[in-house]
């Protein structure tokens, strides 16, 4: 009976141990997982933010990649192209006029 008590007891201790492992591993997992959180998360936004505004575009009066957000939009038609500056700007609607009117 001695020896069936021990082995209860050394059972129960072993279940005992096992819980309060899992239950530090828990609280520490969550304390590393709450520290790091904002982490990832600033980097991420930190990432879409330039990549969305990095977003280039290609001129098509001197060919040049202009960022989408510092490029000059003007609407040919249907088409929406982007221009380095109001010059080439410019000179692609004196272009397509002249193309309009020559067509
Ligand atoms: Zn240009």
């Amino acid at each position: 009976m001695n020896f069936l008590a021990r082995i209860v007891r050394f059972l129960f201790w072993l279940l005992v141990l096992s819980w309060g492992l899992r239950l530090l591993r828990r609280i520490v997992g969550g304390m590393l997982r709450n520290d790091t959180a904002p982490g990832p998360q600033a980097a991420e936004a930190s990432i879409d933010t330039p990549t969305a505004a990095r977003r280039l575009v290609r001129d098509p009066v001197c060919g040049m990649h202009v960022d989408e957000t510092r490029s000059i939009p003007f609407r040919d038609g249907g088409e929406l192209v982007h221009f380095c500056s109001t010059a080439c700007r410019d000179a692609y609607a004196v272009n397509s006029k002249k193309l309009a009117a020559n067509g």
